[in-house]
């Protein structure tokens, strides 16, 4: 190439420009149908036409683009509305043209393609880079939107086209353009078993990407192949005389292993290019599957074989249907060769891939049946393609319609604000989007914003679509509305376990009210009140009893009778206690001690004022034994108070002294008191049987469980002769275990 010609762009990218009469050369001798070939030919002037004022940025006149694109698809032996497709694919995007206009002169079948192509173009994958896309995201909105495999063709057409005329654009463009090739494009193409094309952009990527390293291994190779030639031409010479002695058909030829799968055996596998056997491989092409065996026969026992480098691809094809034998031989001067054998028919797949089968489909030499049979069969690559888990015993037409629905129709593509891509089924609404994002962002769904505007949970998201739910926490959840509204079954399914665990809640609040009513009538049949009750069910050893982690739980049981109130009276022997604490009875007992007449009254006052009642204060209680003082109301009478009761201590004027008589009479004593303990099981029960072993008994009971500390304080009235016995009380409840305070109360 001559220097000046360098630094300005070759046209073209340096390939050769094809003209329209190039392409029939290609297409005329497989697409023999009048009709379509005047298809492609109106095509041709159709965007010819449309374009005409256009030039790319290499200068050339736009339409070489749809030229070149529609030759690519051409030597795939692509069918006649798939090259169409090809002239007309940047039409819509880039000129007046509408979709009717394609419909309206190229019929539904070419106006679909175009219509998704250029969907697929308004969404510029590679410019989206403010978001992080995943490459896998990009091969599902690509696959979503296509939607029949022609769109793909023409797709990977289009970009093969570019990526050769790459040189015009910035490099920054082309790293982006090349890097989302070989993440989107080449797998895609790989998949549909498109071997030259996938070759061929990998090849173009990697000089883009890594100039240097692709460098490299040109010179390499090229430094291999020609120490190599030689050798090459005497193993091929020696194997083509004994094809011909033994008359077996073929025809030989030598290729290069590609750049870009050297590259990654030596540079993403470490391999050193002298490990590699294949840099050179020997291509036989026959006529029938026998001769194929054949012909590795006779390569084994002219050469030898290199141990587990044989494969038989034909009778196990790959998932792409590439079918081949390959086997690597060391030759007489020690260099070492792959052969590759296969039939025309298998070349033509390994080659081409799907692109070969579709041409059936579009050319419209088999009949109706046969064609789909034939579709059905070839389809087979798609195993690789679609996860089909479950399905491969299906019959043909389940596993297309499962590929049609799963794939190619079924899916839209909705991005989160954060550009994270969500596929979903066709006909999601916002709420399928919500509960695949979270459960909970689904349960609290209150609205929807689609592309920044407010819409109702109903509405069904397209592809490209910016979803984001609205949630609150105080929202009204799902209804059985919500089952109308999802579309998919996880969505559904969460729909319905939300239902399902609210009418569970409100089932339980009514069983914990019912068991509860149940027990608090049994328990008081026992003189155990609602509060106590609560208490003495809320203990470890009740609930762990009964396996319930709550005492709602509990609740729930006996209201199911299982246990009974009374069963759970019994385990907690209540029973037995039930003298020690019958409180309305010690209750009138000891209302009528708290008063006492002054002819028998056990206090004597200071200067005989016995016309006036006397009465022990309710605030200090005051026992016999207690240091003592009255207090003097006005029309009342006199209270007798603790001398040290906070509410006489400041007192001067209205004191006067008192004292217990000598001898009293047996009697008990009211005293409010407060236990302060550790809660455990059993404790109150341990306090109450104490205070019953010295017939002390207890009115006014109330215990209360201090959560966040796990103490118990109980506030109690005992009745007790003196401040001796209640001394002596105090001791003994200061032995029961977790008790740590025992106090008189001052009111
Ligand atoms: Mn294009």
């Amino acid at each position: 190439m001559a220097e000046e010609a360098k630094k300005a762009l070759p046209p073209n990218g340096g390939y050769p420009m094809h003209t329209y009469e190039d392409l029939k050369e290609v297409f005329y001798p497989y697409i023999k149908n009048p009709a379509d070939r005047q298809m492609i030919e109106k095509a041709y002037l159709f965007a010819a036409e449309k374009h005409k004022d256009q030039k790319r940025r290499s200068g050339e006149p736009y339409i070489q683009h749809p030229l070149e694109v529609a030759y690519i698809l051409a030597t795939l032996q692509s069918g006649p509305a798939t090259i169409a497709s090809g002239f007309l694919h940047d039409v819509v995007e880039d000129t007046d043209t509408t979709i009717e206009d394609i419909e309206k002169n190229f019929g539904e079948d070419v106006a679909k393609i175009v219509d998704s192509l250029t969907k697929i173009q308004r969404l510029k994958l590679s410019k989206r880079t403010e978001v992080d896309f995943e490459a896998e995201d990009h091969r599902k909105i690509f696959l979503g939107m296509a939607k029949d495999v022609r769109v793909i063709l023409v797709k990977l057409a289009d970009r093969l086209h570019n990526l050769r005329t790459l040189a015009s654009l910035n490099p920054d463009r082309q790293k982006a353009l090349s890097k989302e090739t070989l993440e989107v494009f080449t797998p895609i193409a790989h998949r549909l078993g498109i071997n030259t094309i996938q070759s061929e952009m990998e090849d173009l990527c990697l000089k883009y990407l890594e100039p240097e390293k692709y460098q490299r291994i040109l010179d390499l190779v090229n430094e291999r192949t020609t120490h190599r030639k030689q050798s090459l031409e005497s193993v091929k010479k020696r194997v083509a005389d004994i094809l011909f002695e033994q008359n077996i058909p073929f025809r030989m030829e030598s290729r290069v292993k590609s750049i870009y799968s050297l590259y990654r055996k030596m540079y993403q596998k470490g391999h050193s290019i002298d490990d590699i056997f294949d840099i050179l491989a020997i291509r036989i092409i026959t006529e029938t599957e026998r001769n194929c065996y054949e012909i590795l026969g006779v390569i084994h026992q002219t050469y030898k074989p290199i141990p587990g480098r044989f494969k038989d691809y034909i009778a196990m094809p790959k998932p792409n249907l590439y079918q081949s034998l390959h086997t690597s031989v060391v030759a007489g001067d020690g260099q070492t060769y792959e052969f590759q054998i296969r039939t025309e028919e298998m070349d033509r797949v390994a080659e081409t891939g799907v692109a070969a089968h579709w041409k059936y489909k579009e050319s419209g030499h088999y009949n109706a049946k046969e064609e789909q049979r034939e579709i059905e069969e070839q389809l087979h690559w798609f195993r690789d393609f679609v996860s089909m888990s479950g399905q491969q015993e299906g019959s043909a037409k389940e596993y297309m319609d499962a590929l049609t629905s799963d794939v190619f129709e079924a899916n839209v593509y909705v991005f989160t604000p954060m550009g994270k891509v969500i596929d979903l089924p066709n006909g999601s609404t916002p709420l399928d989007f919500a509960y695949r994002i979270h459960t909970r962002v689904g349960d609290q769904a209150i609205g929807a914003v689609v592309n920044g505007m407010g819409v109702p949970l109903n509405t069904v998201l397209k592809t490209g679509d910016i979803c984001e739910i609205r949630t609150s926490k105080n929202a009204p959840g799902p209804n059985e509305g919500w089952l109308e509204i999802a579309k998919t079954a996880s969505a559904k399914s969460h729909i319905r376990k939300a239902l399902q665990k609210r009418d569970a809640e409100i089932l339980k609040v009514e069983r914990v009210k019912s068991g509860k009513q149940s027990a608090i009538d049994a328990f008081r049949m026992q003189g155990v009140e609602e509060e106590e009750m609560e208490h003495l069910l809320n203990s470890p050893k009740v609930l762990n009893e009964y396996h319930c982690e709550t005492l709602d739980d509990l609740y729930v049981m006996m209201n199911a009778k299982n246990p009974t109130p009374g069963a759970v009276i019994d385990f907690l022997g209540i029973k037995r206690r039930k003298a020690t604490f019958d409180m309305e009875k010690m209750q009138k007992a000891s209302n009528k001690q708290t008063k006492i007449k002054t002819d028998n009254s056990p206090i004597e006052v200071a200067g005989g004022v016995s016309h006036l009642a006397v009465a022990l204060s309710q605030c200090c209680t005051p026992i016999p034994g207690d240091d003592i003082v009255g207090y003097i109301t006005k029309g009342k009478g006199i209270t007798i108070h603790r001398r040290n009761c906070p509410n006489v201590i400041h007192e001067t004027k209205r004191l006067i002294d008192a004292k217990w008589r000598e001898n009293l009479p047996i009697a008990t004593y009211p005293v409010d008191i407060e236990i302060y303990a550790n809660d455990r099981a059993n404790l109150l029960a341990d306090v109450l049987s104490t205070l019953a072993t010295k017939n002390i008994s207890v009115t006014e009971l109330k215990a209360k469980l201090i959560t966040q500390t796990m103490n118990d304080v109980f506030t109690m009235t005992v009745h007790v002769p003196d401040a001796k016995v209640l001394e002596d009380t105090f001791a003994l409840l200061m032995g029961v275990k977790g008790v740590y305070s025992v106090e008189r109360v001052v009111h």
